[in-house]
């Protein structure tokens, strides 16, 4: 083979390595998606995982940095995945700025198995004037949709949203995802954006019953959810939803349309039909609550803590 030849093979193999976005598509670079194998979580750069060093060093737990270059950004996520208990709940963390989502995160990880992903921004909610959860969407024209994503993101998306269907997962499991939100509602004199106390149009608010700890009843903590079909009359968003009420959680379901599709990962999720997804949201600080919330959503879901493994008797050997 010529060298000139091998080259033109080369990248002719490289676009369709490289998924569509970068081949004729205009960009100047193709667009690139690259994962490590398993590491140390020592070796993560991350303040994040720091925090939790030693936990997630005891426990067996897999990390792998993956790199997404794109529309002339250079994304990294950080994924944990616990190796004994891989078919259990995965959750996406999009804002690094969202320290306590982390937090129940890692509780979740280490509960009940399953994996993590998160986002790493340096610990700022966007990336260059890019905010991750508004950067999902698979064409020019779905991406025109959203006044908050500046260019198509088809290898982004796809990359984090393979992690749910990847492995054992196999796509059982619902998408799962954990946020943050600042206290009150802007509109309201407060700081968040969302909140049970003010929901905008497309928006229904589902208060929980009054179980567990009384924060949950809080204004900031909810499960938000997302389908193309007015939760009230969808029966099956309905059955979620009183399911979630009982156990004392508060819901907020956004009915996705063209008209209100804003390139998160919830809208997306919906719009194209996933399958069922549940964001956590808890307001910044609320580290025992959103850890409640996360016990109290999968106990809902039929999820069962990993099993420790009981500890041999010295007296027995
Ligand atoms: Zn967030």
């Amino acid at each position: 083979m010529r060298p000139a030849f091998g080259r033109l093979f080369g990248a002719a193999v490289m676009c369709v390595l490289l998924l569509l976005a970068g081949c004729g598509g205009g960009e100047r670079f193709a667009a690139t998606s690259t994962i490590s194998g398993c590491m140390d979580p020592s070796e993560a750069r991350s303040a994040d995982i720091r925090r939790h060093l030693r936990a997630l060093r005891r426990a067996p737990i897999c990390y792998r940095r993956q790199e997404v270059r794109e529309g002339g950004h250079h994304w990294v996520f950080h994924l944990l995945e616990h190796t004994k208990a891989a078919d259990g709940p995965f959750w996406v963390l999009p804002h690094d700025n969202e320290n306590t989502a982390f937090d129940a995160g890692v509780h979740a990880l280490l509960t009940y198995g399953g994996g993590l992903l998160a986002v790493d921004t340096g610990g700022r909610r966007s990336h260059f004037g890019q905010d991750p959860n508004r950067n999902f969407s698979s064409s020019r024209a779905e991406s025109r949709l959203c006044g908050a994503q500046r260019r198509p993101a088809p290898v982004f998306t796809r990359a984090i949203l393979d992690h749910y269907r990847a492995g054992k997962r196999k796509g059982r499991g619902p998408y799962l995802t954990l946020h943050n939100n600042g206290d009150g509602h802007s509109g309201n004199g407060g700081y968040g954006n969302i909140s049970m106390a003010r929901v905008e149009l497309g928006l229904s608010r589902w208060p929980g019953a009054a179980i567990g700890s009384r924060a949950l009843r809080d204004e900031d903590n909810l499960v938000f959810m997302a389908s193309t079909r007015p939760a009230a009359s969808d029966p099956a968003t309905r059955r979620q939803i009183a399911a979630l009420n009982r156990a004392g959680i508060n819901v907020i379901h956004k009915r996705v349309t063209s008209g209100n599709f804003d390139c998160s990962l919830s809208d997306y999720i919906a719009r194209h039909r996933l399958g069922d997804y549940y964001n956590l949201e808890a307001q910044h600080g609320a580290r025992g609550t959103q850890i409640e919330m996360v016990d109290r959503l999968l106990a809902v879901l039929g999820v069962r803590p990993v099993k420790a493994k009981p500890r041999s008797s010295p007296f027995l050997e």
